[in-house]
């Protein structure tokens, strides 16, 4: 049966959680709150039902999941008390600021037995998928590193975005999504985790960051994210020990350039300005297979298909605590690492 979803926060990401609602097969949309009364009028406009306080929200028997799309400084407030009240609570993510913040979340969800989860909605991503299937299927090996990039240049949006107390960041803001795949392309366990964070744009928060984490099996993973990039570097890189793999764009298929014959006979040398190289010269078609690897279909509303099986018992959620929980001591060891400036810090599995 549909679940009734209420949205607290109808910002532009509450509005995409509405619009999604609102053509659902798996949930209905009981209504919004919002403490900007612009947006509460939008809604209505919308025909969508609002409702007059957060309390009330808690208090409406019809509403089974409480969906927090508000800025990051209050998810904490707004999924324990909808926890509490008895609701079933979908965040945006970033889950917190904090992982002492997301462990009181998720005692509270632990004492209530209802269900909290987290909208890495980005697991869904066609590139990331592409990168996923890549790894599975095997024919280039085994990972040695994997390098994952969001380029832009407009900077940190203008709002709650460019400050700090409200959660502000791009750590937050894409690190979270990009260490969420990656701990999904790589499942070692980490070592450590090194950052240093870019300030082209404000100082008050990181407008980009560079990002490497080592696993103890001696695999890597590089993490960067810039708003000042006029000329974007591939979305995703990645080398395995029989050939290497690129996204360029996430609108693009894979490429993957397999290695077929280590070994070569003949190599055509490469002219540079100070002389001739062979090490360094492409390789041919003789020892190398060039292919694309076609982008996966997916749909993002699987998110709440799933959640609503796991509401009922039928699926366990697919967004978990322990894998949100494990992203967030990631972004809290790079900015751990950032201050003293970008020095390793020793990952702990078991903390
Ligand atoms: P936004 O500024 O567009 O909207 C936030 C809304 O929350 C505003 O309308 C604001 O008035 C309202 N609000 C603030 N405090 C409130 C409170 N206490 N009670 C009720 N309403 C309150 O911001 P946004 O871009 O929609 O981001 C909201 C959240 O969604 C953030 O956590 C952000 O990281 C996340 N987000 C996720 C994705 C994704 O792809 N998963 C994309 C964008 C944003």
């Amino acid at each position: 049966m549909k679940k009734n979803i209420a949205i607290v926060g109808f910002g532009g990401q509450g509005g995409w959680h509405g619009d999604h609602a609102l053509k659902s097969d798996v949930v209905s949309l009981a209504g919004i709150y919002d403490i900007k009364e612009a947006r509460m009028e939008y809604a209505r406009n919308k025909g969508i039902h609002t409702y007059e306080s957060f309390e009330a929200v808690l208090a409406d028997p019809k509403v089974d999941v409480v969906v927090c799309a508000t800025p990051n400084d209050v998810h904490e407030d707004i999924v324990v008390r909808s926890l509490k009240a008895g609701k079933n609570v979908v965040c945006e993510k970033p889950v917190e600021m904090s992982v002492a913040a997301l462990d009181r979340m998720i005692a509270a969800a632990n004492e209530s037995g209802k269900l909290f989860t987290v909208h890495q909605n980005r697991r869904w991503d066609v590139d990331f998928l592409g990168m996923k299937k890549i790894i599975e299927d095997g024919d280039i090996g085994e990972v040695i590193n994997i390098e994952s990039r969001i380029h832009g240049s407009r900077g940190i949006p203008s709002d709650w975005r460019c400050h700090k107390p409200y959660g502000g960041g791009m750590i937050l803001d894409w690190g979270v999504h990009l260490i969420d795949q990656m701990l999904f392309l790589i499942t070692s366990e980490i070592d450590t985790v090194s950052c240093t964070c870019t300030h082209i744009t404000t100082d008050e928060v990181d407008d980009g960051f560079k990002l490497t984490i080592k696993f103890t099996d001696g695999k890597t993973a590089y993490i960067e994210v810039g708003t000042f990039n006029f000329i974007a570097l591939p979305r995703f890189y990645m080398q395995c020990k029989k050939g290497t793999a690129i996204i360029q764009d996430w609108r693009e298929n894979a490429k993957v350039v397999k290695c077929k014959a280590w070994h070569e006979n003949d190599v055509l040398p490469v002219q540079t300005a100070a002389g001739i190289t062979k090490t360094m010269a492409p390789r041919d078609e003789i020892t190398t297979d060039t292919y694309e690897v076609e982008r996966p279909q997916s749909d993002v509303h699987d998110y709440y298909r799933n959640l609503v099986k796991a509401i009922d018992g039928i699926e366990p959620a697919l967004i978990t605590l322990p894998q949100v929980r494990r992203v967030m001591k990631v972004m809290e060891a790079a900015f751990a690492s950032d201050a003293i400036n970008g020095a390793p810090v020793k990952f702990d599995e078991k903390a």
